[in-house]
């Protein structure tokens, strides 16, 4: 799934480099995939209809802005993540795929169209993302919330999961988030705190930690979620050390998967952790405490969401003695 730099822009916003901060930087050697990263290829028809779905709604989708490896399999089930508040973001992390800029302003209509196209797919459960938008002054909050509510108001059996940036220095908006009661709040820690300056360098690890436990605070009830991504050169016993971190801010959910390359102007692979290592950190995950832990090398934080979210409330009701 390496594909060179490029200028997908076109017809969207002109010839702009997808990664206007990333042109400068020396190509990476791209390593090959090891025969356990194999992915279903796209196109049957139910994929073709989730795309149509899509499209008609004019919604981005961050299964086809990352160029996630799942999406053959994802949208053959009619699952998709939305990702709101447009299709580029403030901050210019050294892994991701999205594209960098200044966005243009917050669509209104979009919450309704959200809306409508999870009632349309008849999703029983759905995840929300959105791009880092630094530039507004609620950092979007109050436009997660807007769509938390037309979700609920469209289809109001499905059960909400929202994947949020880190609103920094944006006071204030996590509340708003809150308030429009999601029923998992998730937010991706992505690495270990060493390599943050070169990786995720718009961010802190612990603010990032403490608004996962700060959502928590707010509602005791909701599910928190977090995940990491393996294979940027991180140690084991880091790895273990956000395990911990993770349990004191009282995390309920915790995914692992590996990290690729989206270009070779992204971050290198360091590594690719074998499945047995995966098997290894869900085992010391779960022995610290997790209600549910997923760590395969294709574990995304939206992967398999609807099932997994089953398996969490199931969880929490054994936790209590239900
Ligand atoms: S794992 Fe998540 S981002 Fe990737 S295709 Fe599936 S729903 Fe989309």
């Amino acid at each position: 799934m390496v594909t060179l730099l490029d200028t997908v822009s076109k017809g969207r916003a002109g010839d702009r480099p997808r990664h206007p901060e990333k042109l400068a930087r020396p190509d990476t050697p791209v390593l090959r995939k090891p025969p356990w990263i194999r992915v279903k290829a796209p196109g049957s028809p139910v994929y073709q209809e989730t795309r149509r779905i899509m499209r008609e709604n004019n919604l981005h989708t961050v299964c086809e802005e990352a160029g996630c490896p799942n999406i053959g399999e994802c949208w053959s089930k009619k699952h998709a993540t939305m990702m709101i508040m447009g299709d580029t973001c403030t901050r210019a992390c050294a892994f991701c795929n999205v594209r960098t800029g200044l966005p243009g302003p917050l669509d209104p209509d979009e919450p309704a169209k959200v809306g409508d196209a999870v009632a349309k797919l008849g999703l029983e459960h759905v995840v929300v993302t959105s791009v880092d938008r630094d530039d507004l002054a609620d950092g979007g909050a109050g436009h997660f919330a807007a769509v938390i509510h037309a979700i609920r108001q469209a289809a109001p059996g499905t059960t909400i999961e929202v994947l949020t940036p880190d609103f920094l220095r944006k006071e204030g908006a996590l509340e708003v988030v809150v308030e429009a009661r999601p029923d998992v709040f998730n937010h991706n820690l992505e690495t270990v705190p060493s390599r943050y300056l070169e990786i995720r360098p718009g961010a802190r690890y612990f603010h990032s930690l403490r608004l996962l436990q700060q959502a928590k605070e707010l509602d005791p009830t909701l599910f928190t979620k977090s995940g990491i991504m393996v294979g940027l050169g991180e140690e084991r016993n880091e790895v273990q050390q956000v395990m911990d971190d993770l349990r004191s801010a009282e995390v309920d959910f915790l995914t692992i998967g590996q990290y690729l390359q989206p270009t070779r102007k992204h971050a290198p692979v360091d590594r690719f952790v074998t499945p047995e290592e995966f098997d290894a950190y869900a085992r010391i995950a779960t022995a610290k405490g997790f209600l549910l832990v997923s760590s395969s090398p294709l574990t995304r934080s939206s992967y398999h969401a609807g099932d997994d979210f089953a398996r969490l409330r199931d969880a929490r009701e054994t936790a209590l003695g239900r």
